[in-house]
């Protein structure tokens, strides 16, 4: 099926009609019948943000089957940052699925991964000596870097924050903070993991002036008195928490634990898998306070879509691992490493750090004139094209659930996410390639949603 725009005739990607366009109500008739046909064919536990059927997407805008244009304030949880169906990744992934599909570089290797490995050496934080190794989601990325951990320091414990969320297999579901949905049930949990404060400015019981420090100092506190510094192999922290809310840790709490672990000699391993490539003004959030983490854990935005992830890290640290430890089936798939390529000359060639950062200065005073005008909006964080807003009862801290702003703003054809432990969080992770003039029209059903909210 093609798509009859402004522009003529397109398939998706960049050349779709930019543009919102609602033909039917909100999901229409084509998607209720793919939706009653999903609830018959997969389980409840797979869930749906918006049960609108995808044909098409691009640029700033997903198509449904019905034939409507909705404006993409998602990309897919932080994974479509170059855009959906990018020329560069589409070149590359069409001539690749031609020449070879797979053959497992574990087996007999290709060019692809070893040029992806060598970009993410040279592009992530810290010019000391670095090796990569690809697998294929963000939770094995998170699993190999404690592994890799525990097997160079010889230590059990990893230690990780409050509303950190680092994936959904046992061992990541056990470094994952929040109990609904990810973990109830699902028990029981991994050994050796120890959960310490995350300074949340926002809600510090002391307020926000003195969050990083009474937050390190109580992890470093935690860590000391209950696990012992010398047991534990690795921290693992999100430099902006995803999942938790979009939390931009206080500033000097990241500096603060990274020189601990130093001291210590624990590995500091940065979950970038959601805050990655470009997505917050910085090509790794880490940059932003000059932190040089030990591992680096990618993943969403590598590939454009295509299931890709990296560890990299230290070089002593991860050739301490013995010949064969490390690896899987598909990791590295040469589709996917021609993706990433196409995705790292997308990001250079067109400026997306900078365009994220543009789109941050365009998304944050308007997000701040909510929080002026609306008692709902009880906070504004984030940084680059990695924004949100916490919603709070007027007058207090007390969370008000973000489902039903979401819902009006999807009836409206925005498509947007919530997050955070409360539930009361909605977050923006617009496609970098995403035209102002959507941004901006994003942002007004943003503001009727919450403007019609009974509460606001
Ligand atoms: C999404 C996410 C993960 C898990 O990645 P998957 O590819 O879903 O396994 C891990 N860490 C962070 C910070 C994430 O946002």
């Amino acid at each position: 099926m093609t798509v009859e725009g402004t522009t003529g005739t397109v398939h998706g990607g960049p050349r779709l009609p930019q543009e919102r366009r609602l033909v039917t109500e909100i999901p229409g008739p084509r998607s209720r019948e793919l939706f009653a046909r999903k609830q018959s064919a997969v389980p409840p536990g797979i869930g749906t943000t918006l049960p609108i059927f995808v044909t098409h997407a691009g640029g700033g805008v997903v198509v449904d089957v019905d034939g409507n244009s909705l404006i993409d304030f998602g990309s897919g949880i932080a994974v479509t940052s170059v855009g959906n169906s990018a020329p560069r990744v589409v070149e590359r992934v069409q001539k690749q699925v031609a020449d070879f599909t797979h053959t497992c570089f574990m087996v007999t290797p290709y060019e692809s991964y070893v040029t992806v490995c060598e970009k993410l050496n040279a592009l992530t934080p810290g010019d000391h000596d670095k090796r990569t190794f690809l697998v294929n989601s963000g939770a094995e990325a998170v699993e190999n870097a404690v592994k890799v951990a525990r097997h160079a320091t010889g230590r059990p414990a990893v230690v990780v924050f409050d509303h950190g969320y680092h994936g959904r297999t046992l061992l990541t579901m056990t470094l994952t903070a929040k109990n609904m949905p990810y973990k109830d049930g699902f028990g029981p949990f991994a050994p050796e993991v120890y959960r310490v404060p995350l300074a949340y400015p926002f809600r510090w019981p002391s307020g926000p002036e003195n969050c990083a420090d009474e937050a390190a100092a109580q992890a470093i506190d935690m860590i000391e008195k209950q696990i012992g510094a010398a047991n534990v192999a690795a921290v693992v922290i999100e430099p902006i928490a995803g999942e938790g809310g979009f939390i931009e840790p206080a500033r000097g709490f990241l500096p603060k634990i990274a020189e601990f672990c130093r001291a210590n000699g624990i590995v500091f391993v940065a979950d970038e898998v959601q805050t990655g490539f470009a997505r917050t003004g910085h090509l790794f959030a880490c940059e932003d306070e000059g932190i040089v983490p030990d591992i680096i854990c990618t993943a969403k935005g590598i590939a454009g879509g295509l299931p890709l992830a990296a560890v990299t890290g230290r070089a002593e640290l991860l050739d301490s691992v013995h010949a064969s430890g490390l690896g899987g089936t598909y990791g590295g798939n040469p589709l996917a490493c021609e993706a990433a390529l196409g995705v790292l000359e997308t990001i250079e060639q067109d400026k997306l750090v900078e365009r994220a950062a543009h789109i941050g200065e365009i998304m944050l005073p308007r997000l701040r004139s909510l929080q002026e005008r609306f008692g709902i909006v009880g906070d504004v964080r984030g940084r680059g094209a990695m924004t949100a807003i916490e919603l709070v009862v007027p007058g207090t801290k007390d969370p008000l659930a973000a489902g039903p702003i979401a819902a009006r703003c999807h009836a409206e054809g925005l498509l947007v996410l919530t997050a955070g432990t409360y539930g009361n969080v909605l977050r923006f992770l617009p496609p970098l390639v995403i035209p102002d003039h959507l941004l901006e029209e994003g942002l007004s059903i943003l503001e009727r949603a919450i403007s019609a909210d009974q509460s606001a």
